[in-house]
């Protein structure tokens, strides 16, 4: 059997209860090096062995789970977050579709929900923003021209980059192509929920320099919008004077 488990966005804690149960079990673990915080490797038991994906192309790690499954051994393959945002979870599961191994995903916290917890924010704000727009930019990966940051910025949602740290002078001549104004507030949070973790507080017009000056270009998420500013409504839900399925509203008297 295999488990894909996503590890959560770095802190060692941060991976689910499930997650953790599957990594005590394991017999073999492929983790991805370069996100993975190492201390979570401690809960696996005597004798398992680990692997690195980083070093390892596609066709290794399948090969390593198929070599596994046959001596009916538990692997897990741990990713960072949660394995469906940028994972490349997609080709291995159909890689062990072909060979008829069982495997099962288990969900992890993603890089930007501890990235919000970081910001001590909330990403979809009444009459500011109901909707998160998760994209990156172009880089050696291709983006369909679709999705590029100019065509997602028309929504003036919010809009959570990842993979982009790289690419920041881009980004902000994308987002002004689109229609963001220079002013709108952004943040970049480098390794989020990690010791090491950074906040930079900016604007889309500041982005690349205040990046630039924090030394920030990887494992970083960028965030844009007016989400990030100080104007909302309250929600309906907890307006004392709505009504919900739980609770009858308070009519105000004037
Ligand atoms: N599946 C992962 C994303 C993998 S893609 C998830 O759900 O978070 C790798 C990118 O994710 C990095 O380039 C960076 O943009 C982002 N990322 C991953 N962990 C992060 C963290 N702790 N803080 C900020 N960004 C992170």
């Amino acid at each position: 059997m295999v488990y894909f488990v996503g590890a959560g966005p770095g802190a060692e804690d941060l991976i689910t209860v499930r997650g953790q149960r599957y990594l005590e079990m394991a017999d073999v673990v492929i983790y991805a090096g370069s996100l993975v915080n190492k201390a979570l490797l401690k809960a696996v038991k005597k004798g398992c062995r680990i692997y690195n994906s980083a070093y390892m192309a596609l066709e290794e790690v399948i090969g390593v789970m198929e070599e596994a499954e046959g001596k009916g051994l538990v692997t897990v393959r741990l990713h960072t977050g949660d394995p469906s945002i940028y994972g490349a979870v997609r080709e291995q599961m159909d890689e062990l579709k072909k060979r008829g191994i069982a495997f099962s995903v288990c969900p992890g916290v993603s890089s930007f929900c501890g990235a919000a917890a970081s910001l001590q924010m909330e990403y979809t704000l009444p009459e500011v923003s109901q909707s998160i727009i998760i994209s990156r930019a172009e880089g050696r990966t291709p983006v369909p021209e679709r999705e590029s940051i100019q065509k997602l910025a028309v929504h003036q949602a919010t809009m959570i980059l990842f993979l982009s740290s790289g690419l920041a002078g881009k980004v902000k001549e994308e987002l002004l192509a689109g229609g963001y104004q220079a002013e709108t507030p952004a943040a970049v949070v480098f390794k989020a929920t990690w010791e090491e973790e950074k906040i930079v507080c900016t604007t889309v017009g500041n982005l690349p320099e205040d990046m630039e000056r924090e030394g920030i270009d990887k494992t970083a998420l960028i965030i844009v919008g007016n989400v990030l500013g100080e104007e909302y409504q309250k929600s309906k839900l907890y307006d004392a004077s709505f009504t919900t399925g739980y609770r009858k509203g308070i009519q105000k008297l004037d």
